[in-house]
């Protein structure tokens, strides 16, 4: 089934200050980015190129009833495709994986014009998919596949389990891991038989519609991918008032509404929600290797990861030594503009980020924290810029003490115990991440089994849990519900349906038997069975 043509919103799109992008990315590109929305309205929304602040491109904006119709179009199409055979769709998926990686210059030139991250960051950004896609190639099959259970009676009764896509899946995405997290939810979606009804956020869209184009090319048949894009308290809710189940990525507060939308709904979703991540320096700790990883887990993407540190304690006895190197380290970075891989830190992605980071440390600095580095905005580097943070003395009376940030600060505190420590980082609503410093693994392991959060990692901040893709990820607490990654992370775009054969007739008894002695006779098989220790 064909998407309507008059619904595509082409003629809306424009690209905006060419010359100062990088040549991959072209009003051409743009154009046929901008045919995947579905949109029959004549309204475009104007994007920022982070760098300047200037304008990027004008995307098409969808209506509610556009967002019905891409989910009709998508229950036409899905039962075709979750019909081809599952080895089908891994070899669509395979192409998509290697169009990624020859694409790739694209995808991370996207990602900076409309997120202003460092081109490093970009490149891990675009880099997840590739990891995901190639674990979902290799296990996804299995994890779907249909299993043997135990039937009710050992030779009477057989049962399997059978695993059916949901039907449409809606995928809800925030900004500031634009590609990854659409297209990483995208795939495990796909290759379980569903169609995807993505809303991205439209300052950053030009990336995961590149990503939706690439699934083009590689062979996803027309409606099986779509995308809206507007408001999301109007595109995204409509989405969630169509769909056949949810994966949403983005705030807490969303995600609740998120979540009373679906349950009044009675569909199935998964939230992927805020964090304020604690980072523990224990007093074995290897304090340079603490220190370098402190660096990333802090302002990776200007910290607008949910899963940097945002607090990090430090044991008494070394504090002053690792701060030492911690503010070293911090001293050395390079912020910048630029579209080479030699800026360490790049921007904040939007004027509204940069007013809620300035707020947060303006009310730390007023109530008496003490900024150890950092602590303002550098718009002689870009508009949207500031500079990584340190804070010390952050109280419960400041908003930086429990609400996440989601900028480039973190607030330092010390304890004396690893219990003292665990209390600490616990006595948040959140439960995302969490890391531990230590030079004995057994002790690491210990202290981060006592973490309450979705993944912890020992000596590194977040990337080695969040790139094992076979480990599943995702939030405890007012973190979210779900997980992607691993076997969960597909299974999750299933239903579970069971299927039980009766091969000889058992309930009820025969004609001739008495139900007394039927009874006695189920009841003494059942004791047997349990003694042999079958049942
Ligand atoms: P957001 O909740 O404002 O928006 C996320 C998406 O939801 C956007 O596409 C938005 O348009 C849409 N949306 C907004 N209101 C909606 C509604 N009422 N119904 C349906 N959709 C709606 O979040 P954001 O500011 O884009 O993203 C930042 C947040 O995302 C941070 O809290 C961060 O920690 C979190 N995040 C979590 C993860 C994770 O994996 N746990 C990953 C990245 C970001």
């Amino acid at each position: 089934m064909a998407i309507v043509e008059d619904r595509v919103g082409v003629q809306h799109a424009r690209l905006h200050g060419v010359e100062q992008l990088p040549s991959r990315i072209t009003q051409r590109l743009l154009s046929t980015l901008a045919g995947h929305v579905v949109s029959s309205t004549p309204r475009a929304a104007t994007t920022t190129a982070v760098y300047t602040g200037g304008s990027l491109a004008d995307m098409p904006q969808s209506a509610t009833d556009d967002v019905a119709h891409a989910v009709r179009v998508a229950r036409g199409v899905q039962p075709g495709w979750a019909g081809t055979d599952i080895g089908e769709r891994v070899q669509v998926l395979r192409r998509f994986h290697d169009l990624l990686l020859e694409h790739q210059d694209t995808v991370v030139d996207l990602i900076q014009a409309e997120t202003g991250k460092a081109r490093r960051h970009a490149f891990d950004e675009c880099l997840e998919p590739a990891l995901t896609t190639g674990y979902y190639l290799r296990k996804g099959a299995k994890a779907l596949r249909s299993r043997r259970l135990e039937g009710m009676m050992p030779f009477l009764v057989g049962a399997r389990q059978h695993r059916q896509p949901k039907g449409v899946v809606g995928i809800i995405s925030p900004w500031n891991y634009p590609f990854a997290l659409a297209i990483s939810d995208v795939v495990p979606a796909l290759l379980a038989g569903n169609a995807v009804v993505l809303k991205p956020d439209t300052q950053t869209s030009l990336s995961p519609l590149f990503g939706v184009e690439l699934l083009r090319r590689a062979g996803v048949p027309e409606g099986v991918v779509q995308v809206v894009l507007g408001e999301g308290p109007v595109v995204g809710t409509s989405v969630v008032e169509n769909v056949d189940y949810v994966c949403f990525t983005g705030s807490t507060r969303t995600g609740r509404d998120v979540a009373q939308r679906a349950g009044a709904r009675l569909i199935g979703c998964s939230l992927e929600l805020g964090g304020k991540n604690p980072m523990l320096v224990l007093d074995d700790a290897d304090l340079d290797r603490a220190a370098r990883a402190a660096v990333s887990a802090c302002f990776t993407n200007a910290g607008q990861v949910c899963l940097c540190a945002e607090r990090l304690y430090v044991h008494e006895s070394v504090r002053a030594a690792f701060l030492d190197r911690f503010l070293a380290r911090i001293g050395k970075l390079r912020l910048a503009a630029s579209y080479e891989y030699d800026a360490d830190i790049g921007s904040l992605t939007s004027a509204r980020q940069l007013q809620a980071v300035s707020r947060f440390v303006d009310d730390a600095k007023s109530k008496g924290a003490t900024v150890l580095t950092g602590g303002r905005a550098r718009p002689d580097i870009g508009p949207y810029f500031y500079e990584p943070t340190v804070l010390t003395g952050v109280t419960k009376n400041m908003a930086c003490f429990a609400e996440e940030t989601f900028g480039p600060v973190v607030a330092v505190y010390s304890f004396t115990s690893d219990d003292d420590a665990l209390a600490m980082a616990n006595a948040s609503e959140y439960g995302l991440n969490g890391c531990v410093f230590t030079r004995d693994v057994r002790r690491g392991r210990h202290v981060g089994s006592r973490l309450r959060v979705g993944s912890v990692n020992i000596n590194d901040g977040f990337a080695a849990a969040y790139g094992s893709t076979d480990a599943p990820m995702g939030g405890m607490g007012s973190s979210g519900l779900g997980r992607r990654h691993g076997v969960e992370g597909i299974q999750k775009y299933t239903e579970t349906q069971a299927i039980a054969t009766q091969r000889a007739g058992l309930f009820p008894p025969p004609r001739w038997m008495p139900y007394r002695p039927f009874a006695r006779a189920v009841t003494a098989t059942l004791r047997g069975l349990r003694k042999a220790g079958i049942r």
